[in-house]
């Protein structure tokens, strides 16, 4: 059997003896940098939901990827440029990535265009850390109710990466108390390093690479 599917497996295992009596969290499968061939395995072991870091990047692997398995759920988790959000809108099943308020009115000129409605999470910059991407904590909750109020989104949830060098549990628990304060009850968060804290703290949906697919060549 290919390795990644005996990694796929192990994670679904982990996931499910995490969530104990809740609804399992997501697993979304993050492909990037790994090609069709070697996504192609993981899809045939039944798994659906993948995300992908870069537009261009998800564009050249997953039309062909479709063709044979049209039920594929794609979400973007890597930084958006306004300038790509019609490729984005067009391509992904979900945007975890809207931080800022010309990403949140691009995104919905391009879905009123295009007739298409991805489900969308507000990225906070938990961790405040000033090379990152995400919205500030202290202005997520005005910002997801502008989403919704002035551009008509309708975000769905929280998405975070916590600092590396930092215990992600009380990151996870602010995400948690930010998406009550906003009205929110989905929060992605958790990778392979700490996706079973994650769960234990609340999330919905975790973000698992390398877990799966091995080490990436390069940091990406
Ligand atoms: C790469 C990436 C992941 C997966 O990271 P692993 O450590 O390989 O599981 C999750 N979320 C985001 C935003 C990423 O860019």
């Amino acid at each position: 059997m290919t390795e990644s599917v005996e990694q796929l497996a192990a994670v679904r295992d982990a996931i499910a003896r995490a969530a104990g009596s809740q609804p399992p969290a997501t697993l979304v499968a993050v492909s990037k940098t790994y090609d069709a061939e070697a996504i192609l395995p993981v899809l045939e072991a039944g798994q659906r939901v993948f995300g992908e870091n870069r537009v261009q990047e998800a564009m050249a692997k997953f039309p062909a990827l479709r063709e044979r398995f049209p039920d594929i759920e794609l979400h973007l988790i890597g930084p958006l440029q306004s300038n790509k959000a019609a490729e984005a809108v067009a391509v992904f099943d979900v945007i975890e990535t809207v931080d800022r308020e010309k990403i949140a009115k691009a995104l919905a000129v391009e879905m009123a265009k295009q007739g298409r409605t991805p489900r969308l999470y507000v990225q906070v910059n938990i961790g405040e850390e000033p090379q990152k991407a995400g919205i500030a904590p202290a202005e997520a909750v005005a910002f997801v109710a502008r989403c919704r109020d002035v551009h008509g989104l309708t975000i769905e949830g929280l998405m975070c990466i916590p600092p590396a060098e930092d215990e992600p549990g009380p990151h996870f628990d602010r995400l948690a108390d930010l998406a009550r304060a906003a009205g929110l009850d989905r929060l992605s968060m958790g990778m392979s390093g700490d996706y079973e804290t994650a769960i234990a703290h609340g999330a919905t949906s975790v973000r698992v690479g390398s877990a799966i697919f091995g080490a990436r060549p390069k940091p990406v």
